[in-house]
């Protein structure tokens, strides 16, 4: 299916600030309640939610044959469900209300009853999610980490320019931007030491990702091609893959990565669809040898997406990490979803793939602290003098992203975690 574009000249009579995240054009999904209203779907718009169970009680959308109670509902599972030509129905009909030139409906009567300041609602994770996994798709960072681990000629491992590496991750511990995270312990060996120890981890560090999210049920025994994959891609969301690299390194041969993950992961709560996206897809780098045809790479299938890391520490203090773009990853996500259900895998409506740590060619653009820091062996200086390899108790992560240009800016919000004691 081609992608739906709300026209980039729209304007909303909805106050939106210079360099909002939500203009008309980006109308994202997401989950609010506040202590009067119980979980429902809503849009983000300016610092806005617009509440879409208020506005089908109205009638706004009784022409498109929704399901009842589409919009009073926990996740947005159900809804996603209903398929891409209903959602971006819902999508272009959000527009159309909140457009300026509107002419079908009473602007003055509209002004209020459905919006409601972003600050006085708690949003929720958006997404019952079945199964996670987590890519390894950023040449740099698979180079940065590979040459930290087994010196720089044997970086890579031979598959890795041949197919999209990944591990299945664990989903019962993703939780949505503002969830405090509890300090994780676990079995690690010490530095020069003989025999492992149990603990707090002592190498706490976050990897700036997104991840997208499965929009269609596929069939098991049937391959989803990377022409297909665009159709099972409902949107994106930032992710935050917490890791533990004392635990990690010390578990995690043969079989990968284990409890220096799954501890938890973070998203952020709003779900920029790929309409949303669709205007800033651009081409990627060159993929050299050559794909196999399964993986083939269809044109312009990289989105040009700003990302940032902010570290927050305990007194407040803020302090850019890395800023990357997710043009940079070799592996495209058509090609993540063409590899997932290439052995005839099923893939969920909620389903999340996370890119891997997005790092790009500058060492401004790594995106974890293994890897700015050399893996502990030349910490950063925060705003205050002190030094910093890897991070504790009360230092928050603060992932940011957005798409800019022809004066329209499409964002994702902020995914923020803050590290706690158990
Ligand atoms: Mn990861």
């Amino acid at each position: 299916m081609s992608p739906s574009n709300i026209d980039p000249n729209l304007r909303s009579w909805v106050d939106i600030p210079e360099h909002s995240d939500f203009p008309i054009q980006n109308l994202p999904f997401g989950i609010y309640s506040t202590g009067d209203t119980p979980r429902r779907v809503c849009t983000a718009i300016g610092d806005y939610v617009a509440d879409l169970q208020i506005l089908s009680e109205h009638g706004f959308f009784e022409d498109l044959e929704l399901e009842s109670g589409i919009f009073e509902q926990a996740t947005l599972n159900a809804f996603i469900g209903q398929g891409l030509s209903k959602t971006r129905a819902v999508r272009q009909r959000l527009a159309d209300i909140m457009d300026d030139d509107l002419e079908e409906w009473d602007a003055s009567e509209l002004r209020t009853f459905f919006l409601i300041p972003q600050s006085e609602v708690t949003l929720h994770l958006p997404l019952a999610i079945g199964d996670y996994t987590d890519f390894y798709s950023s040449l740099e960072h698979a180079t940065n980490v590979g040459s930290l681990f087994r010196g720089k000629d044997n970086a890579l491992m031979p598959n890795w320019r041949h197919l999209p590496v990944g591990y299945h991750g664990r989903s019962s511990s993703i939780v949505v931007s503002g969830t405090e995270i509890a300090h994780p312990s676990g079995q690690y060996l010490p530095e020069g030491a003989e025999h492992p120890v149990f603990g707090p981890s002592q190498r706490l560090d976050f990897e700036l990702e997104t991840a997208f999210v499965v929009g269609r049920n596929s069939t098991m025994g049937q391959p989803v091609s990377t022409d297909e994959a665009n159709d099972y891609i409902f949107g994106m969301v930032l992710f935050n893959d917490w890791s533990a690299r004392d635990i990690q390194r010390w578990e995690y041969q043969p079989l990968g990565p284990f409890l220096g993950k799954s501890f938890a992961s973070a998203i952020s709560p709003w779900v920029v669809t790929m309409d949303a996206l669709s205007s800033f897809r651009c081409d990627g780098p060159e993929q050299e040898p050559e794909v196999l045809p399964y993986l083939k790479l269809p044109d312009s299938s990289s989105y040009d997406i700003h990302l940032e890391a902010i570290l927050e520490t305990p007194d407040g203090k803020r302090m850019s990490l890395c800023q990357t773009n997710h043009k940079h990853l070799y592996w495209r996500m058509v090609q993540q979803l063409a590899h997932q259900t290439s052995n005839g895998c099923n893939v969920r409506i909620g389903d999340l793939y996370a890119s891997g740590t997005i790092s790009g060619p500058d060492p401004g653009s790594f995106g974890s602290l293994l890897e700015l820091t050399q893996n502990g062996t030349r910490p950063i200086t925060l705003p205050d003098g002190s030094k910093r390899t890897f991070l504790g108790e009360g230092d928050t992560i603060i992932l940011k992203g957005y798409c800019e240009g022809n004066g329209i800016r499409i964002g994702f919000g902020e995914c923020r975690s803050t590290i706690v004691a158990t």
